[in-house]
């Protein structure tokens, strides 16, 4: 795919969080904003594997399954939910207009859709967009464990209550999970939840909340070594 965010987008996406703009002292070029292929062999086989995969209900409507996109070596994981329409027909997480505002707010901490790697909790697409059952979550975590495992991200990026409670197999709230560093501790890797961007889009008044849990995220990158 490839998107490209203007700085007016970007500018506009941080007026729109009531969010001052710092402008850099050196005018620098915005990088292309492609996201890049995978080029590692387990992936690869692994993506192969889940494009097979008939474990649960929804290999029988899916146009196609939707692995994940991004460099092995991300230091940033972003997990979503499930594919949409638009991702069950391109066959990448995050093209929609969820996707759009997606790469905004990457871009707002200085990151771009090739800097991560994104994928979701199911990589099939739920009819009508429901929420996955425990049961497909299950079955589907085989193949999300195996991405965490290989890629080791340094942070994940839970994107919306689904992902979040899954990867902590809990039932509290977004509310309560959002806006601090937790730990997965099956993986022992930090994790940062926020609002999934597609309730972003119907609640525009909760994006200062997902400012706060993107600067979380972006000083816990800086801090690394
Ligand atoms: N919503 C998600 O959770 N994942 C996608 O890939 C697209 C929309
Ligand atoms: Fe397999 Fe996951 Fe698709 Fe179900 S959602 S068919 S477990 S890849």
């Amino acid at each position: 795919m490839k998107t490209h965010i203007s700085n007016k987008n970007r500018i506009q996406y941080l007026e729109g969080l009531g969010i001052d703009i710092w402008h850099y002292r050196n005018k620098t070029k915005v990088p292309d904003d492609t996201g890049s292929k995978i080029d590692d062999k387990f992936l690869e086989m692994l993506r192969s594997e889940v494009a097979a995969c008939k474990k649960c209900e929804l290999h029988k409507s899916r146009t196609q399954t939707v692995f994940g996109i991004g460099s092995q070596y991300s230091e940033l994981m972003i997990i979503g939910e499930a594919p949409g329409a638009d991702e069950d027909r391109i066959g990448e997480p995050f093209v929609g207009k969820a996707g759009k505002l997606l790469n905004e707010m990457l871009f707002s901490i200085n990151l771009l859709r090739k800097d991560v790697f994104i994928t979701n909790i199911l990589k099939c697409r739920p009819p009508k967009n429901r929420d996955p059952s425990n049961e497909e979550a299950e079955l589907c975590s085989k193949y999300l464990n195996e991405q965490i495992n290989r890629i080791k991200p340094k942070l994940v990026l839970a994107l919306g209550r689904v992902a979040a409670q899954n990867l902590l197999s809990t039932t509290r709230s977004i509310g309560q999970l959002r806006g601090h560093i937790i730990q997965i501790d099956k993986f022992s890797i930090a994790m940062v939840a926020t609002y999934h961007p597609a309730y972003l889009l119907r609640s525009p008044k909760e994006k200062s909340k997902s400012w706060e849990d993107l600067r979380l995220v972006r000083n816990f990158l800086n801090n690394q070594t």
